[in-house]
């Protein structure tokens, strides 16, 4: 008998929660444009500000600083391109940060992909920049940024500071304002949301050129009918979003002990930004000597779904250009997989991951020379 599939790919999509589908499919039964000013206009217009209450709510925010948008991508195109002006970015970035503006100066980081915060005094000192964009948590290796200490740097240089969030969001706690940052991007459909829906979270009403016109929905901010339906969805995830940080401690046992089982089976798999804070759910795993590529269609058909770097960029598997600016060897970020868990995940999960890990090394038997021990 054919086994369960398992996901071990939460990084690029959560499962939706059923209260949000149930939220989606609630407001899709239903009429209403939340510009008209009738009744049914209305009761649309009730959902969407009902839902950037909870938003706002579940970052520290004030629900009038919640711009809603298409995406995250979006929210981070944005926040890049409303601004005039140099933008320095750590160079570990997400493609719809580091794409949005390709003039953007890179901010250096170790090799746990931390930015080097004596590298930004001097770029901010050299560039004078109008932003300062560093993401929370990154999408790959799950590394966590010390963004306060980038906003002490960039506000003492009187820029603003954009934090992509979104992968951050629902794994460890978010808050603006403890956070201290001007700007911060969010995700639904990783936190149990739908997908097709953003916001970002503009503090103070910090002023942006807006990305699209033509309306003056979301306060001029944002030109477009809303996505009612996405957006009360997104409203549900929200206000479950605790719920979603409550699965931290089961999350980070599975994926410690998925590390710890691989590392003592192949002291020569490395494990990226091992070294440092990282988002419990989340590895990067380099199996010597074997493609990404090659390695997702082994584990997909096992029946098992990770991804290899960004899973939402085109499908076609390089180098991580994240692992590059870590310092890995091109080989190094050619052969490197994200296992990210999440709601439904088990001890057994990790086991059959594990035995097709170990199936697949013995198999190519080009394990880059490392032994290879029982699992
Ligand atoms: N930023 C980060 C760090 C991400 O991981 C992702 C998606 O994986 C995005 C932005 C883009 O978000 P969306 O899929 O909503 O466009």
């Amino acid at each position: 008998m054919k086994s369960a599939p398992i996901y071990l790919d939460h990084n690029a999509t959560a499962p939706m929660l059923a209260a949000a589908r149930d939220a989606v499919i609630d407001a899709m039964a239903r009429t209403g444009n939340p510009s008209s000013v009738h009744a049914t206009g209305r009761a649309a217009r009730h959902l969407v500000e009902s839902a950037r209450e909870q938003v706002a709510r579940s970052v520290g925010a004030a629900a009038p600083e919640i711009v809603f948008t298409g995406s995250g991508t979006e929210a981070n195109n944005f926040a890049l391109r409303g601004v005039d002006g140099p933008v320095l970015i750590s160079a570990v970035e997400h493609d719809s940060v580091a794409a949005a503006r390709p003039d953007a100066i890179a901010i250096p980081v170790d090799g746990d992909g931390i930015v080097d915060l004596r590298a930004l005094e001097a770029l901010v000192a050299q560039h004078r920049p109008a932003l300062v964009s560093v993401m929370l948590a990154n999408n790959e290796t799950g590394a966590i940024q010390p963004i306060d200490e980038v906003a002490r740097i960039a506000r003492r240089a009187r820029a603003l500071i954009h934090c992509d969030a979104v992968q951050a969001f629902g794994k460890i706690a978010v808050d603006v304002a403890a956070l201290d940052v001007d700007l911060l991007s969010v995700s639904a459909h990783k936190i149990g949301g739908p997908q097709g829906v953003g916001a970002l979270i503009a503090r103070g009403n910090v002023a942006l050129e807006p990305l699209l016109r033509g309306g003056g929905q979301e306060k001029r901010r944002r030109a477009g009918t809303e996505n009612v339906a996405g957006i009360a969805g997104f409203g549900v995830a929200a206000a479950a979003v605790n719920d979603h940080l409550k699965m931290a401690e089961a999350t980070r046992a599975l994926r410690d002990g998925l590390e710890a089982r691989i590392v003592a089976a192949m002291p020569g798999a490395r494990i990226f930004a091992a070294g440092t804070r990282r988002l419990p759910n989340t590895t990067c795993v380099g199996m010597p000597g074997i493609g990404a590529e090659t390695q997702l269609m082994a584990f997909d058909l096992a029946g098992i779904a990770v991804s290899a770097g960004a899973a939402c960029s085109s499908g076609k598997v390089t180098a991580s250009r994240v692992l590059r600016a870590m310092g890995a060897s091109e080989e190094e970020a050619r052969c490197a997989i994200r296992v990210s868990f999440g709601r439904g995940n088990s001890v057994s999960d990790v086991e059959r991951f594990v035995a097709a890990w170990m199936a697949l090394a013995m198999r190519r038997g080009s394990n880059g020379g490392a032994t290879i021990r029982a699992a």
